[in-house]
């Protein structure tokens, strides 16, 4: 747990959050502003590190989690194996939460494609 981060304080319970699913190390909850019609956000329990760039081979296993745990909530949603996953790393990307978390977006359609179109607000650009 780090001081002063929101999403320790999700994982304590200390700040609200509509949580909707977890495994031994992750745990995965609704972001608070959607950029798409399912929009989960997926966070090690554990502020491992704060940012992807961190990441080394050593967080495989932890990887592996998260990315079959973000599959399980995909099919729970309906998105039929069809979503994105994005990860900001640095402020430049537009990451605000210096708790390593994946973006899981999704719901745009059964069509197979998400929109390509920037500032499409039915998910062209899905994170900032
Ligand atoms: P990023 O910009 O990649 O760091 O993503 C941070 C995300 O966390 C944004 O999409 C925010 O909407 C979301 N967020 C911030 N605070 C909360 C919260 N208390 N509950 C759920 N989502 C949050
Ligand atoms: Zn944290």
């Amino acid at each position: 747990m780090q001081e002063g981060c929101i999403f320790c304080g999700i994982v304590a319970g200390d700040v609200p959050s509509t949580t909707i699913a977890e495994s031994e190390n992750v745990v995965a909850f609704r972001d608070i502003n959607p950029a798409a019609p399912v929009h989960v956000l997926l966070i090690p329990k554990a502020h491992v590190v704060s940012s992807a760039a961190e990441l080394r081979a050593g967080h495989g296993e932890l990887l592996g989690e998260l990315f079959e745990l973000a599959a399980s909530i995909a099919d729970a949603e309906g998105l039929e194996g069809t979503y994105r996953v994005i990860v900001n790393s640095g402020s430049g990307s537009g990451q605000t939460v210096f708790h390593l978390h994946f973006h899981l977006l999704g719901g745009w359609g059964r069509s197979g494609s998400f929109p390509k179109t920037l500032g499409d607000e039915t998910g062209g650009v899905p994170v900032n």
